[in-house]
């Protein structure tokens, strides 16, 4: 597979599959040196994220029914902007919602768009677990973006997710705020669930990034040389060795196989999530607004970093501001994990 994908990258005049991941499906307007000012500050913090993410990343049980979530949702984005509102009604007249319980489905979730006719399908299984809130809210970000596509271009390949995930990960940020009437008792540990889920993936989609672009660079490793390059970088972003799994690099991880080179963008993507969530904070209209530019920007045509200063949002290559949007979400769960003690 690497060395499949390295010809065809050869073939197209780059040095490996890695930069042509980049240019040819990502459409990343930046390249790997760019991304490491970022990589640096998320490894400056993955020991925090490691030590107490367990902690603030349990999401509560529920015995929801799907249309019981399906409403549940709606409320709340009725509450959110009148965009989601009117989109959200407009989703449940056409049908183009699909929400399951867990018996007999297919699991996962998604959201498919289409290209040319300005809709979408959302198809969720549930979890049993708060997650599902959170995730549900996730998925009609896609479907509000798919149903707004602005210049498409029908003839790029693959898509731009640094800004697609900022999308719907955004709306899950305006939605965990105004989601204390559905959740209730769970609402706090969903909230800080979401935001720590937000962490993580800083974290993770940073290793696999650096992971696969050495894999890809060093054609011919063996197995075990790659597994234990794995937990390398993984152990230098402060993930502990006993829970690093044995890597099993092409069968555990679903995205590396299919979607090579993909993960980091939910890191940038995540990140600008954290950004509408402290902007949001401070004044949700002002949050709201900027969500909107980006679910209207030119994400088919225009790479990230053009589409940030366009957004007026903050690049990951500011340094100083992605320490204060890290700490920001630090401070929100410590503070509420010691009011909750008091
Ligand atoms: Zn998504």
């Amino acid at each position: 597979m690497i060395v499949v994908r390295n010809g065809l990258a050869k073939l197209n005049g780059y040095a490996d599959y890695a930069d042509y991941a980049d240019k040819e499906v990502y459409h990343r307007d930046y390249d790997a040196e760019k991304l490491e000012g970022f990589k640096d500050i998320v490894k400056l913090y993955g020991q925090e994220i490691t030590e107490y993410g367990w902690y603030f990343y349990t999401f509560p049980t529920t015995d929801i029914e799907p249309q019981q979530l399906i409403d549940d949702v709606g409320l709340v984005m009725d509450d959110v902007s009148q965009l989601t509102s009117e989109l959200y009604k407009k989703m449940l007249k056409m049908n183009e919602c699909n929400v399951g319980d867990n018996e007999g489905r297919f699991v996962g979730s998604f959201e498919n768009g289409s290209d040319l006719g300005k809709t979408g399908i959302i198809f969720l299984t549930l979890n049993d677990l708060t997650w599902d809130y959170k995730n549900l809210a996730h998925e009609f970000g896609h479907y509000v973006s798919s149903n707004c596509v602005v210049n498409n271009n029908a003839l790029i390949q693959g898509a731009n997710y640094d800004i697609a995930e900022a999308q719907s990960s955004g709306l899950e940020m305006l939605f965990i705020l105004k989601a204390q009437d559905i959740l209730e008792e769970n609402y706090l540990s969903t909230y800080l669930g979401t935001i720590m889920d937000k962490l993580y993936a800083l974290r993770d989609g940073s290793i696999l990034d650096d992971f696969e672009r050495y894999v890809y660079a060093n054609e011919g490793m063996s197995m075990d040389e790659i597994n234990e390059k794995y937990r390398e970088i993984a152990l230098d972003y402060g993930c502990e060795d006993s829970l690093i799994l044995k890597y099993t690099w092409l069968i555990n991880i679903h995205h590396p196989f299919t979607d090579p080179m993909y993960y980091m963008s939910y890191a940038i993507a995540y990140y600008t999530a954290l950004q509408i969530l402290k902007l949001a904070n401070e004044d949700y209209q002002e949050g709201v607004e900027n969500w909107i530019k980006l679910i209207n920007s030119d994400m088919f045509n225009k790479g990230y970093m053009e589409i940030m200063e366009d957004v007026g949002l903050d690049c990951f290559d500011d340094e100083d501001a992605l320490v204060d949007t890290m700490i920001y979400a630090f401070d929100i769960m410590y503070d509420s994990y010691y009011n909750n003690m008091q």
